[in-house]
């Protein structure tokens, strides 16, 4: 295994380790159980159940946090390997990346963001780090999954300043600006290209968008022509599929040339040069960032803003307003286990540690559980 990684990939000999010392695993690597941990997680399984864009209920199409992970894990092993990267830990991290995501999608995270502005807010990615760190409870000797360094370091894609400077070695590239592992910047960029890609597929299909609009973005005209003219006469359904198996391409080549040519001539002798570097060295060229860009801003007002969402995610806001305000007037409203943490954290250390442990149990639920809870302590009180 290892003698096929590039000098600058993560592998078990440079790797920073776990927080609590263990065993090697006798037939797998160090991130290989990484993997398996979190496929094993309470967390990963609630995926199924959470918001993409369209909320769980409304088709069976659609994409949810869980085929999302899976689809960002795809194209991330893909790169991997083609780059001779750590294919196990760029997998490790692609599904673990949106573990900490509320229910309702980003209507559910900044909803919850403004419940804990006075209790030092809510980051989504963080929470994915406290989820594999803390929320986790399956083993024996120790409390979350405790994940390697490079797995953790990895779901910690963004972070601000004051979160970084409470989290020791893994805050310290925010501070110091430098640079994850390649692995990590892959996943990261995986994760675009799978979310812009999925979400134009979803906007199809749901009518909320439509081809024509989309021939605004130039790579999406570009493999409409290419797709056309290979086939005259598609079904819209299938040509759709056939436009955007052809972009997700097109941005794959371009990410894999484009990261080459930039570690090509770094040459960098290890993964120290990799996280010294001034910026990432995995990314696309500036032509494919600009339409990665415009397709991001054309699904913001064609897709994220259409008043078919914003209904949707209004009410997903009104909910984990109401759930937090619910259960921050009375801990006990929540399940006993829940209510017994914030109550100590509460005594112990103050309001803002027993909104923190609100904020975990509301972050923890799935979108038909929220709504069922809500039903259940809101609208009947
Ligand atoms: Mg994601």
């Amino acid at each position: 295994m290892k003698q096929v990684l590039a000098n600058y990939a993560v592998n078990t000999e440079n790797s920073r380790g776990r927080r609590i010392p263990e065993e090697s695993p006798a037939e797998r690597s160090e991130f290989q159980r990484d993997r398996d941990r979190v496929i094993h997680s309470a967390a990963f399984r609630r995926l199924e159940y959470k918001t993409q864009v369209f909320v769980n209920h409304e088709g069976d199409l659609y994409r949810t946090r869980l085929t999302h992970s899976l689809e960002v894990a795809q194209i991330a092993r893909s790169v991997a390997r083609a780059m001779r990267l750590n294919e196990d830990l760029t997998e490790a991290i692609s599904l673990a990346h949106d573990l900490g995501h509320t229910p309702f999608g980003h209507a559910g995270q900044d909803a919850l963001n403004a419940c804990m502005w006075d209790f030092g807010g809510f980051e989504h990615n963080l929470q994915s780090l406290r989820v594999v760190d803390e929320l986790e409870h399956r083993y024996a000797a120790f409390a979350g999954l405790n994940l390697t360094f490079e797995t953790r370091e990895g779901i910690l894609k963004h972070c601000s300043l004051s979160n970084a400077r409470r989290l020791g070695d893994l805050g310290e590239r925010f501070i110091l600006r430098r640079q994850p592992s390649l692995e990590a910047q892959l996943a990261n960029l995986a994760d675009e290209i799978a979310y812009n890609n999925h979400d134009v597929d979803d906007g199809l299909r749901s009518g909320l968008i439509d081809l024509a609009d989309l021939t605004s973005i130039e790579l999406f005209a570009e493999q409409r022509a290419l797709v056309r003219e290979a086939y005259p006469r598609l079904h819209p359904r299938i040509e759709a599929h056939e436009i955007v198996r052809g972009m997700i391409g097109a941005l794959v080549k371009d990410l894999v040339m484009t990261s080459r040519a930039r570690i090509g001539s770094l040459a960098p002798p290890s993964i120290d040069a990799v996280r010294s570097h001034s910026a990432p060295l995995i990314g696309f060229s500036e032509p494919f960032r600009d339409t990665q860009s415009a397709l991001k801003r054309f699904l913001g007002e064609h897709l994220y803003r259409h008043p078919r969402v914003k209904t949707m995610t209004d009410r997903a806001a009104e909910i984990v307003t109401a759930l937090f305000a619910a259960f921050t007037e009375d801990y006990a409203r929540m399940p006993e286990d829940h209510a017994k943490r914030a109550r100590e954290a509460h005594d112990g250390r103050g309001a803002a540690a027993g909104a923190r442990v609100v904020a975990d149990y509301v972050a923890g639920m799935t979108d038909r559980f929220a709504m069922q809870t809500h039903e259940r302590l809101v609208d009947k009180r």
